[in-house]
C-alpha cells in the first residue's frame, strides 16, 4: 500500500530494523506472557510474527518446540478497483482461524488453556485490532460454553489470556480501549507518522533501505 494523501511525513523501515526492534522486545514478551499461540493478523502482521517466533522459543524436556502461528486476514485499508486507497473504517475478515489444525486440544478448538499473542505490525486507529479481539473472545466464549464441567470450564477461563504485539504504536486517539486483562507489547511508540515496511516495497529495496537515513528524527 502507497503513502496516504496529506502531508503525513513518511519513515521507512528496513528489515533489519523491524528484526532487531522485535528481538528487543521479545525479551520482555516472553518474561511477561510466555505465548503458546501467535496469530499474525495479514498481511502486515505475517513478517513481525514469523521472526517473534524466532525468538520465543519454548523447551519441553530439553527439546526447542516452535509456538505454532495461526493466520487470520483482516483488511482495513482497501484498494477497491481503481478507487485510490484510504483509511477504512469497516473490517473485512478475508480469513480467519483453522480450527482444525489449532494443536492438541482439538476437542475444544484449540483456544482454551493458551497464551494467545495477536500480532500486527501497527497499531494506527485500532480497529482492526479491536475486531479482532472480539472475535477471538466470542470464539472463547463459545468454546468455554462447551465445557461441561463448571470448575473446569472456569480453571479453562483464567487460563486463557490474551496479549497483543504490534512493531509500531502510533500515539494518538484510539478508537477503543483495551481490558486491563489484556497485555500490550509495542516496540515502538510513534507518532502519527506514515510508515514505510520493506515487505511492501515495489520498487527498489536498496532505495528503500538507503532513504531511511532521511527519515525524520523525533
Ligand atoms: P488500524 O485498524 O489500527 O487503524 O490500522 C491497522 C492497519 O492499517 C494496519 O494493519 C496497516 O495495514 C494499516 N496501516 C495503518 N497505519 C499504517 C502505516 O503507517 N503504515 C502502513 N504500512 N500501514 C498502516
Amino acid at each position: 500500500m502507497g503513502h496516504p494523501e496529506g502531508d503525513v511525513p513518511m519513515v521507512r523501515w528496513s528489515y533489519n530494523d523491524v528484526h532487531k526492534a522485535i528481538q528487543a522486545t521479545a525479551v520482555r514478551i516472553k518474561e511477561e506472557f510466555a505465548p503458546t499461540l501467535f496469530i499474525a493478523i495479514g498481511g502486515g502482521g505475517f513478517i513481525p510474527a514469523r521472526i517473534l517466533r524466532t525468538f520465543c522459543k519454548t523447551t519441553t524436556e530439553g527439546v526447542k518446540r516452535n509456538i505454532p502461528i495461526q493466520a487470520v486476514g483482516l483488511v482495513l485499508y482497501e484498494s477497491m478497483g481503481g478507487i485510490a486507497e484510504k483509511p477504512g473504517t469497516e473490517v473485512v475478515r478475508t480469513q480467519w482461524l483453522d480450527f482444525s489444525t489449532l494443536g492438541n486440544m482439538a476437542s475444544r478448538g484449540g483456544l482454551l488453556g493458551r497464551k494467545i499473542l495477536v500480532v500486527d505490525e501497527v497499531d494506527d486507529t485500532r480497529t482492526t485490532l479491536m475486531y479482532c479481539l472480539r472475535e477471538l473472545q466470542s470464539d472463547i466464549n463459545k468454546q468455554l460454553d462447551e465445557v461441561e464441567d463448571e470448575t473446569e470450564r472456569e480453571r479453562l477461563r483464567k487460563e486463557t489470556q490474551l496479549g497483543i504485539f504490534v512493531v509500531h504504536n502510533k500515539l494518538k486517539e484510539k478508537v477503543g480501549t483495551l481490558p486491563s486483562s489484556i497485555k500490550y507489547f509495542s516496540a515502538v511508540d510513534t507518532p502519527d507518522v506514515w510508515l514505510a515496511y520493506p515487505w511492501e516495497c515495489d520498487e527498489d529495496i536498496d532505495e528503500h533501505d538507503s532513504l531511511r537515513s532521511q527519515n525524520p528524527s523525533f
